[in-house]
């Protein structure tokens, strides 16, 4: 991906794209996989860095979501349980089988969580990736070395899947560009209109060099997930908000919290929620909170009560209690949630997706979750085919296979973190990294594993731009 050819490729175009989407989030990019691999010309533009949203955000879960069981939204959980089987099968370099254990404290806990997380397995039909199963006290004490004991009666285990979210979001971006999409970050839409023709004029802020140019478009997808209000209103003027916002918040810790392969998923926090405690990428990352919050900006600050939320109730459960000085890192994203109902509780907002058609026929995605963003964008690039009468294939990417990257080669970089020289020149010379940042955070993902290390390898990093 060149950003500087593609910038050239948008300037010299005369005849409108069949497509513009929104967003380089994991709904946007696979919006972008899914037109292209269907003959269209598609266009993506990002005004911050591919996956700088909510998609480098999330929680690394490629799950059903056995919350949204215990919610009872039954569809939702079949959708993502299809979903996560199709994500192992076509991107198995990213994305793999975790065991998740949840410790019981009674018999009849136990009997609880054996009996949902069977139905949990039922429900995964075809797709399922292995049977739960309850185990005895040694065994959950041989598989979660680091959970405490006390009071232990055994536990519950079952699987589900784990991956880098902006790894995966890169090699979609990459198999994108291989099929012929045209994808540019550091690239805002300022504002929407018509031609007379009725193509959608687009018009673009380029925030690296500060420049101003328009292309256009015969159908347009915000795909711009918590920000999609501000773009529906673009379209019209009259559009009220769809979207209200709730962050969620995580911590990192070194892997000696948890020194195992399996994931502790703790089912019941002093708010009603679920919180995990998973291996990722040789650490510990603990997650998530839920809490309303007014704007999307306001989405991705970790505050010092959720930070004291989450010690608190990992230390109910690990043996070696952790302290504000073990964390290594903290992230926060934000969830865009479309409300139907006036409930003041975020965690009980849904988190299916919805799609909207103005009357101006921009195709909003927005809401859902990372693990169904195939179907989401099967259905947005349906609606634009639709909206713009194009002239289009049948969907492919049920079984499309996500490009890999090459091995990496070079030296490691730092000795605590998996990464070497040559993915940095990569990440700079073929995945469209602008700055240290974009590396560090989201083609590497050293600043979401440890802050410290992060601002070490700053000069070092530039010095390889
Ligand atoms: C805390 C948390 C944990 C989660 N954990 C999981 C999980 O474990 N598993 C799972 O399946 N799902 C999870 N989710 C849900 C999942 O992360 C989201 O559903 C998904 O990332 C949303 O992607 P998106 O592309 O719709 O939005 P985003 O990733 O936010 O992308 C939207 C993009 O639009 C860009 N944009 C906005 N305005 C403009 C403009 N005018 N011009 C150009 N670009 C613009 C933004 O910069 C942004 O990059 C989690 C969500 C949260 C908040």
């Amino acid at each position: 991906m060149n950003r500087q050819q593609n910038i050239d490729r948008i300037r010299m175009r005369t005849e409108p794209w069949d497509v513009v989407v929104i967003g380089g989030g994991a709904t946007g990019v696979g919006c972008a996989l899914d037109a292209a691999t269907r003959g269209l010309d598609v266009l993506l533009v990002e005004r911050n860095d591919f996956g700088s949203g909510t998609s480098s955000r999330s929680t690394k879960l490629v799950h059903g979501g056995v919350r949204y069981l215990k919610q009872g939204d039954i569809s939702l959980v079949l959708e993502a349980l299809r979903e996560r089987g199709r994500l192992l099968e076509n991107a198995p370099h990213v994305v793999h089988i975790q065991e998740f254990i949840v410790p019981c404290y009674s018999l009849w806990q136990k009997l609880f969580y054996g009996i949902g997380l069977k139905v949990y397995d039922t429900l995964a039909g075809k797709s399922s990736i292995g049977r739960s199963r309850i185990l005895s006290i040694n065994e959950t004490i041989e598989r979660l070395p680091g959970l405490k004991q006390d009071g232990l009666a055994g536990g519950v285990l079952y699987l589900d899947g784990q991956f880098d979210d902006t790894r995966l979001l890169i090699d979609m971006a990459v198999t994108a560009d291989k099929h012929g999409a045209c994808l540019v970050n550091y690239l805002g839409v300022e504002s929407l209109a018509k031609d007379p023709d009725g193509n959608s004029i687009v018009e673009l802020r380029d925030s690296i060099d500060n420049g101003s140019f328009s292309t256009s478009a015969r159908v347009v997808i915000n795909a711009t997930g918590a920000f999609c209000d501000a773009v529906r209103h673009m379209s019209d003027h009259s559009a009220k908000p769809v979207v209200t916002f709730a962050r969620g918040s995580h911590i990192v810790l070194s892997r000696d919290f948890l020194p195992t392969n399996a994931a502790l998923m703790i089912p019941t926090t002093s708010d009603g929620r679920v919180l995990f405690c998973i291996p990722w990428l040789g650490h510990t990352l603990i997650g998530t909170t839920d809490v309303p919050c007014e704007t999307a900006e306001l989405g991705e600050s970790v505050t010092d009560e959720e930070i004291d939320f989450l010690l608190e109730t990992a230390c109910s459960y690990l043996a070696d209690q952790p302290t504000r000085d073990d964390i290594l890192s903290t992230f926060a994203g934000v969830r865009p949630l479309v409300s139907r109902t006036d409930t003041t509780n975020t965690s009980k907002l849904s988190r299916s997706h919805e799609l909207f058609i103005d009357r101006n026929g921009l195709v909003t995605i927005t809401g859902g979750k990372w693990t169904t963003y195939r179907e989401m964008a099967e259905q947005a690039v349906d609606a634009a085919i639709k909206v713009g009468g194009l002239n289009a294939s049948e969907c492919v990417t049920k079984t499309l296979a996500i490009d890999a990257p090459p091995a990496s080669k070079g030296e490691l970089l730092h000795s605590e973190m998996p990464y070497t020289t040559g993915d940095v020149m990569r990440a700079f010379n073929e995945e469209m990294a602008q700055t240290v940042d974009d590396v560090l955070s989201r083609r590497t993902r050293i600043s979401f594993l440890n802050e410290s290390i992060a601002d070490e390898l700053r000069t070092k990093v530039n010095e390889m731009a």
